[in-house]
C-alpha cells in the first residue's frame, strides 16, 4: 500500500501578512473550484514566522486543509536567545511543524549537526513535529560522499539515543541536495529514489523495518510542477518540499493535484 503524501512548501524569508492571505485566498479558491485534499495527502506551509498567527486564523476560518510549521527553532523553550523562535510560542501561534537542519541554516547559518540534533530532540520533546533535511554540496557529490554526508546528517540525529525513535508516530525527513537548492538543477528522480531509499535504509537499520516504513521521506530541490510527477512517480519518494515554486498558489496547486 502506497504511504501517505507529504507537500511542503519552504517559503523562506518571503511574503508579509497581506500577501500570504492572499495566497491563502487564491489557494482554497482553487481547492474549491478542484478537488479537496484527501486524508492521505498533508499539505504544509513553512511562512515566515511573523506570519503563522494570521495565517492560522485564516485556515481556521476558511476551513482549509493546510499544516503550517515554523522555518527554524531554538532548543531552549525560552530565554535570552535574540531572534530565535521558541517552540511553545510557535505551538502556541499555530505552528504544528518545524524545519530542522534545512541547507541554509546549516550553510548560511553555520548549523552544525550538534545544533540539528538538539533542535531536533527540542521539537519532540515540546510537542512540535520536525521534518529534518539532509543533503550532500556538489563538492561532496563529485567526491562521490553522498551517502556518507546522508549518514553523518541522520546518525546525529538519531543515533546516540534510540529512544528517540521508539516515541516517534513516523519521522518527515526530506532529501534535499545542497546544489539543487534555488538553483534550477534537479537530482534526477532516480537519483533522488535512490537516496530517499538509502534514507529508509538507515532509518530501518537505527529505529526498525515498521518505523521506517511508516516515515514519509520527500524531495526537494528545484522542483516544479513541470517536474514534479516525475519524483511522485518514485516508488521511495513520498513527498516534495518545495522553495521557489511554492509561492505562486496556482504552482503550488498544481504540484499538490500531483499527489492526490
Ligand atoms: C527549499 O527551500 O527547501 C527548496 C527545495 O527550494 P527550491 O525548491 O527553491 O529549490
Amino acid at each position: 500500500m502506497r504511504r501517505e503524501r507529504f507537500i511542503a512548501g519552504n517559503w523562506k524569508m518571503n511574503k508579509g501578512v497581506s500577501e500570504s492571505l492572499e495566497f491563502l485566498d487564491k489557494f482554497s479558491v482553487l481547492l474549491e473550484q478542484g478537488e479537496d485534499i484527501p486524508d492521505a495527502v498533508s499539505v504544509a506551509i513553512f511562512p515566515q514566522a511573523v506570519n503563522i498567527v494570521p495565517m492560522a486564523d485564516h485556515i481556521r476560518s476558511r476551513g482549509v486543509n493546510i499544516l503550517l510549521g515554523i522555518q527554524n527553532v531554538h532548543w531552549k523553550p525560552s530565554g535570552a536567545f535574540t531572534g530565535e523562535n521558541s517552540i511553545p510560542c510557535a505551538i502556541e501561534a499555530g505552528a504544528k511543524l518545524a524545519l530542522v537542519g534545512h541547507s541554509e541554516r546549516r550553510h548560511i547559518f553555520r548549523e552544525d549537526d550538534l545544533w540539528v540534533s538538539s533542535k531536533y530532540l527540542a521539537c519532540l520533546e515540546q510537542g512540535v513535529e520536525p521534518l529534518l533535511c539532509v543533503g550532500e554540496t556538489e563538492e561532496e557529490r563529485n567526491r562521490g560522499l553522498t551517502e556518507d554526508v546522508i549518514e553523518r546528517q541522520v546518525s546525529a540525529v538519531f543515533s546516540h539515543d534510540p529512544g528517540i525513535m521508539a516515541e516517534q508516530e513516523r519521522i518527515l525527513i526530506a532529501y534535499e541536495p545542497v546544489w539543487a537548492i534555488g538553483t534550477g538543477l534537479n537530482a534526477t528522480p532516480r537519483d533522488a529514489g535512490e537516496c530517499c531509499a538509502f534514507i529508509r535504509e538507515l532509518l530501518s537499520g537505527l529505529g526498525g523495518p515498521s518505523l521506517a516504513d511508516r516515515s514519509l521521506i520527500s524531495y526537494g530541490g528545484s522542483v516544479k510542477s513541470s517536474n514534479s510527477e516525475d519524483y511522485l512517480e518514485q516508488e521511495e519518494i513520498d513527498g516534495l518540499l518545495i522553495g521557489g515554486a511554492s509561492l505562486d498558489p496556482d504552482e503550488f496547486y498544481r504540484i499538490v493535484c500531483d499527489a492526490f
